[in-house]
């Protein structure tokens, strides 16, 4: 497949690898040129600008920040939509909020083409391994004509609903998320304070009911776990700024339709002042700095 690729940063030049890698031909944009020259290093072709990417693709993938870069990427003036070629299937894989992942895609089945909304999880390792877990808003139709290119990238493809429905489960995903590495913070520190050994507690939640996907992968405490950032002084990663975005777009969406979320608006609460505090680049396992400072 001939592969269009725009916003290759932590996540996206690894997915590029992944797509090279499974024999397709990749162009990638990002307006960042350290993020282009990964994807370049990834196997991606550099392209200098958006137009470029999208002229010759079967296929448009983005990965980028927020709901306004997908906004602006695609239904811009000369954005994907209105440059994209007639058949061309567009995917957007960033996590965005709802309302902007719908009016995207209606925009796009306005000029006759397919869109997913189509999230992923499992964080940078997870686009490294080609392990993501994508969760695909959009007609089943069109997921099955997408299906090969996200087996690429991932191992679990799940069909969430319509469009904006894999914005909705991974919305509840990363409210999860950011709710047990909280949780996870809050157990070590009182552990230490205690005079707990933390490989001891690690050893001992690890195999216990308290265990989860945060503890196990992204343990905030150095020196225990192989893939979390505390072992490289919390570079992300996951960047909190991510962390507190999906936390904050997570309660739009719990408003819009009145679902109680105390400890949903609690982690959004807390990621958004450790955020402006400086700390915005921090990986969201970090936020453990938060917690110790607190008495
Ligand atoms: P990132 O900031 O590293 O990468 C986003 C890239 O998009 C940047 O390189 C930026 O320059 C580029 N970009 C922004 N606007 C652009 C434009 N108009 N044209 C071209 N390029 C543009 O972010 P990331 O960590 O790769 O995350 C991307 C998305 O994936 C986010 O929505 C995030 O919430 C989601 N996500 C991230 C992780 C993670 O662990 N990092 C995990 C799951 C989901």
């Amino acid at each position: 497949m001939t592969i269009g690729f725009i916003g290759t940063g932590n996540m996206g030049y690894p997915m590029v690898r992944n797509l090279v890698k499974a024999g397709n031909k990749v162009t990638a944009f990002d307006r960042l040129q350290s993020a282009l020259q990964s994807a370049a290093a990834a196997g991606g072709a550099m392209a200098s600008s958006q137009k470029e990417v999208v002229m010759d693709a079967e296929i448009v993938i983005t990965m980028l920040p927020a709901g306004q870069h997908v906004r602006t990427v695609y239904g811009s003036d000369d954005g994907v939509i209105a440059t994209a070629s007639n058949g061309t299937l567009l995917i957007d894989c960033s996590t965005i909020d709802v309302e902007s992942a719908r009016a995207v895609a209606k925009e796009a089945a306005a000029r006759g083409l397919d869109m997913l909304d189509a999230p992923v999880s499992g964080g940078v390792a997870g686009a490294e391994e080609g392990t993501l877990t994508f969760m695909v808003g959009g007609s089943a139709e069109v997921l099955e004509r997408a299906r090969p290119v996200l087996e690429a990238m991932g191992k679990n493809i799940v069909h969430a609903g319509d469009s904006g429905s894999g914005q909705a489960a991974k919305l509840c995903n990363n409210m999860m998320l950011g709710i047990s590495m909280i949780g996870t913070s809050e157990a070590f520190t009182m552990g230490q304070k205690l005079g707990l050994n933390p490989q001891t507690l690690f050893d001992i939640i690890s195999t216990a009911s308290g265990s989860c996907w945060a503890l196990q992968n992204h343990l905030p405490i150095p020196g225990i776990v192989e893939t979390a950032a505390s072992n490289r002084g919390f570079r992300a990663g996951f960047a909190v700024a991510m962390m507190a975005k999906d936390l904050r777009l997570a309660q739009l969406a719990a408003k819009s339709v009145d679902a109680s979320t105390p400890l949903g608006s609690t982690a959004a609460a807390l990621y958004t002042s450790f955020e402006d505090s400086g700390n915005q680049d921090l990986d969201y396992s970090a936020i453990i700095k938060l917690i110790a400072a607190q008495t």
